[in-house]
């Protein structure tokens, strides 16, 4: 375990505090609740063995659901692809609209900082992608239809990626890929499963940067979800 004094400075780089130890988790593999079968379905949508840069291409000029019609433009990933890790997060906000970047403005600084605590960066080792590619107009929620439909880009970039451990932050990202109603608060503290395309890809669940920021004090709780990935090895 890392040692107080380090986790102490690990803190401070996420503007968080106080120093918590971590708990002893229930368990460090759980298998997900995915529908296989759903998502084989998804997978038929796109053909196999997609590159990222074919499924970029693909992405820029979707119309599948109406989100086309109000966004600025795609947003499909950023970092390093084939990264050991991969964060999956929910669908582009206003900025991230302007920019065609995931996770920027504050909710992206926050994630920023909490790679930058176990190691982790989008410069180095890490690729970061969302659920649904366009901006939900007004900053809603994605539909469940838009999810259906701009999904199996996820699935076919993870496919491609091959990351050694997911980040999943926030309730789409979650709820999109491990087939689960249950809140974030009840999925944390273990290792699930991902299963696809004959691989179970070990995945980690915490809070969405933006719901942090809203609730600072629920920021304790992702030190020990950012350890329990830390452990996965992928820094
Ligand atoms: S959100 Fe996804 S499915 Fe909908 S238009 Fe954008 S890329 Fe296509």
């Amino acid at each position: 375990m890392t040692s107080t004094r380090s986790k102490a400075d690990l803190f401070n780089a996420m503007g968080i505090g106080p120093v918590w130890e971590l708990r002893e988790q229930d368990s460090l593999s759980k298998s997900g609740s995915v529908a296989t079968e759903d998502r084989e379905a998804s997978e038929a949508n796109l053909p196999d063995a997609l590159s990222l840069e074919s499924l970029r291409e693909m992405v820029a000029a979707c119309r599948k659901c109406g989100l086309c019609e109000t966004r600025k433009q795609t947003v499909f990933a950023d970092g390093i692809p084939h990264a050991p890790l991969m964060v999956v997060g929910e669908g582009p906000g206003v900025e991230e609209d302007a920019s065609g970047l995931p996770f920027v403005g504050k909710s992206g600084q926050l994630l920023d900082r909490m790679l930058k605590a176990i190691g982790a960066s989008r410069t180095s080792n890490t690729y970061i992608a969302n659920v649904v590619k366009c901006h939900p107009p007004g900053n809603r929620n994605p539909e469940q239809a838009e999810i259906e439909q701009c999904s199996p880009y996820l699935l076919q970039q993870i496919k491609a990626n091959q990351p050694k451990v997911l980040l999943l932050v926030g309730r789409f990202a979650i709820q999109t890929l491990l087939n689960t109603k249950k809140p974030v608060g009840e999925l944390r503290g273990v290792v699930h499963q991902v299963p696809l395309d004959g691989l179970d890809i070990p995945a980690v669940v915490t809070y969405h940067p933006a719901y942090l920021l809203r609730r600072p004090e629920e920021k304790s709780k992702v030190w020990d979800d950012l350890l329990l990935l830390k452990q996965q090895g992928i820094v």
